[in-house]
């Protein structure tokens, strides 16, 4: 996933999923919540204005009322005065009064001009007003003061229906803006009532979301962040194996979660391989230890098999020829031909390791065949700048790996593979430099066979065998008859030789014989198995073989030698490697004395009564 995708998968997640959720269902609110407020304002005030309206129309009408009762007064006043005069002062009053009338009739239909239904009324009543002025106007004719009658008549009958029906529609107009002011105020209230009941939800609404986003928060965010903190905090205190939750979820806490597996996993990889390094250095001490060459290779497939269990491998050692290398382990079920030619492996012949599977531009080792996986590896084994073999490495996958893993686990595989081959390096240079130590500390180098010190240490292991077994040991004692004179007559070398052939005709004697050469002319052979008549038969042989033996020399052919053997057996001759010895010896004098070139067998003898007897049983042999 690229950082672009997943900052788009925390906006999306978090901040436009919540936040811009919730603020603009916020917006929505807070935009109903002002405008419900300014509805309820604006309301208010137009119940003020319709109030002030109504008080103004009412005055208007309540004081036009007053003026035309204050007409009527006038023009009765006129109707009554006789007096000339005063009738004047009376009719100049209510030609003022009617003039001030009319003047305020005209503010009033002005001020109603936009209420259709208040204009009507106001027709009606100024119809019905100017019937009354009519009807007035007889009341001012001057002949009717001589009328008392029908002056009375007049003011008490005629005139007063008439401007009772003025009366009647000023009132109706009364009545209209009472209608409508209190419709009106109703209406107002009505529509408080509604927008009231709107900021209410809206405000119950806020609170609902508010909460609800507390618990999206609580239940999205916080809960998970503490429980991811709580596997983090685990993992951090080395308890690798805590469940890590989330890596589902497809937000930034799978990203999270995820991200804390692979950092899990590096710390899984990082123990094994620091564990691997301990088992290591115990492994290179185990193989400083390890006392031949089988149990080394042994030791190595062991600790290999275990080190890298994902890994089948196969250990390869160069052949004395070098022209070959041996197969001398394997493990993990890893099948190989037993041998390969050095030039069949590219690490080999490049003096490094070779990974193959990692490169576009790679070949396979002809050592390997078609069953070997893609990623395998040769690793070279060398020793003070010598080739000594090669680890092959193959990489299976175990399920569920990806390609990355793989790589960074078959690299981690490789160089776990190169620290071993350097401590096997040095381990199978320590051997094979040891067992050539012991072999020239036990051998003797004229004629391969083994020397005194072997002697020794072989016939007591056989001795304390037959001790067990009850089987019995015998020895034989050879030496060259006459040899000085050999030696004087036909060169030191010439010797050599006869000593060279004549140690072949003891190789000659079985597996089982021990032939060595203490020294000089002198040689003994460890017979185990076989008794004094048996082994005198083998000696009898031996003697025979030797006798006819011709030994080629400087392009002729060596006068022929003889030898004279002694022969003596445990425990016929004694329980004590140096009694024993000492009987073939003695046998070996006596076949001298009797004329050389024949074998002579030690005489039975109670070993334990002689004086100087060394009590231990096998060795006997005075330091
Ligand atoms: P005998 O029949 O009584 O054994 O006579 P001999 O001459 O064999 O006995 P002696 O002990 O007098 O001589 C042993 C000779 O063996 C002396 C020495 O020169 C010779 N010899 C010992 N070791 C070697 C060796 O490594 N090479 C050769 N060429 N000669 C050796
Ligand atoms: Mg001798
Ligand atoms: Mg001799």
């Amino acid at each position: 996933m690229t950082s672009r995708s997943v900052n788009a998968s925390l906006a999306v997640s978090i901040k436009w999923s919540l936040l811009a959720a919730v603020l603009f269902l916020l917006t929505i609110l807070a935009g109903v919540s002002v405008t419900a407020q300014t509805r309820l304002a604006a309301l208010g005030e137009t119940v003020n204005q319709l109030g002030r309206e109504h008080l103004s129309q009412v005055r208007q009408l309540g004081e036009i009322s007053l003026a035309m009762t204050r007409i009527r007064l006038t023009a009765v006043r006129v109707a009554l005065t006789s007096a000339a005069d005063q009738r004047g002062d009376a009719e100049a009053l209510l030609q003022r009064r009617l003039f001030e009338f009319d003047a305020r009739l005209t503010e009033h239909q002005r001020a109603i001009a936009e209420d259709a239904s208040a204009a009507l009324l106001f027709q009606r009543f100024v119809a019905r007003w100017k019937d009354y002025l009519a009807i007035q106007a007889r009341l001012l004719d001057p002949a009717l003061a001589e009328d008392r009658d029908a002056r009375e008549q007049l003011i008490n009958t005629a005139t007063f229906a008439a401007f009772n029906a003025v009366v009647d529609a000023s009132n109706d107009g009364v009545r209209l803006a009472n209608l409508k002011a209190d419709e009106a105020v109703a209406s107002a209230d009505r529509e408080r009532a509604a927008f009231s009941l709107v900021l209410l939800l809206v405000n119950g609404l806020s609170i609902a979301v508010g909460l609800v986003t507390l618990a999206f928060v609580v239940r999205e965010v916080s809960l998970p962040i503490r429980r991811m903190t709580e596997a983090m905090e685990a993992i951090a205190k080395g308890d690798l194996q805590t469940e890590i939750p989330y890596a589902e979820r497809r937000n930034e806490l799978g990203l999270m979660a995820r991200a804390l597996a692979i950092f899990r996993r590096s710390l899984l990889e990082n123990e094994r391989l620091s564990a691997a390094t301990r088992t290591l250095s115990e492994l290179s001490e185990w193989l400083q230890s390890a006392k031949s060459e089988p149990e080394l290779y042994g030791m190595i497939s062991d600790v290999l098999a275990r080190l890298m269990p994902e890994c089948r491998g196969a250990l390869y050692i160069y052949a004395n020829s070098r022209d070959t290398l041996d197969l001398v382990t394997s493990w993990n079920g890893e099948e190989r031909a037993l041998a390969m030619h050095p030039d069949d492996c590219w690490s080999l012949r490049r003096g490094h390791p070779y990974r193959h599977g990692s490169s576009e531009v790679e070949f396979r080792c002809a050592h390997v065949g078609d069953d070997t996986a893609e990623d395998y590896c040769c690793i070279p084994i060398l020793a003070r700048g010598e080739m000594l073999g090669l680890i092959h490495l193959e990489h299976a996958h175990p399920a569920g790996e990806t390609a990355a893993e793989r790589k960074g686990r078959f690299a981690d595989h490789q160089r776990l593979g190169v620290a071993c081959a350097e401590h096997v390096s040095v381990a199978i240079a320590n051997v094979k430099l040891r067992e050539e130590l012991r072999d020239q500390s036990v051998r003797d180098p004229l004629t391969g066979l083994n020397n005194r010190r072997y002697l020794l240490d072989a016939a007591r292991r056989e001795f304390e065998r037959a001790e067990r077994s009850g089987a019995p040991v015998a020895l034989l004692s050879l030496d060259v008859d006459h040899f000085k004179q050999f030696n004087d007559n036909h060169g030191h070398d010439a010797g050599d030789a006869v000593l060279r052939a004549v140690a072949e005709c003891l190789q000659g004697l079985g597996d089982e014989a021990i032939p060595c050469r203490p020294g000089g002319e002198e040689f003994t052979v460890v017979l185990p198995g076989l008794g004094l008549e048996g082994a005198a038969l083998r000696a009898e042989e031996l003697r025979r073989r030797i006798e006819a033996a011709a030994v080629r020399h400087a392009g002729g052919v060596l006068p022929r030698v003889t030898v004279s053997i002694g022969v003596a057996a445990h425990p016929g001759q004694g329980r004590a490697v140096a009694d024993v010895m000492k009987a073939a010896d003695e046998a070996l004098y006596a076949a001298k004395r009797k004329g050389r070139n024949r074998v002579e067998l030690a005489s039975v003898r109670d070993a334990a009564r002689e004086p100087g007897h060394n009590p231990d049983p096998v060795f006997g042999l005075v330091a």
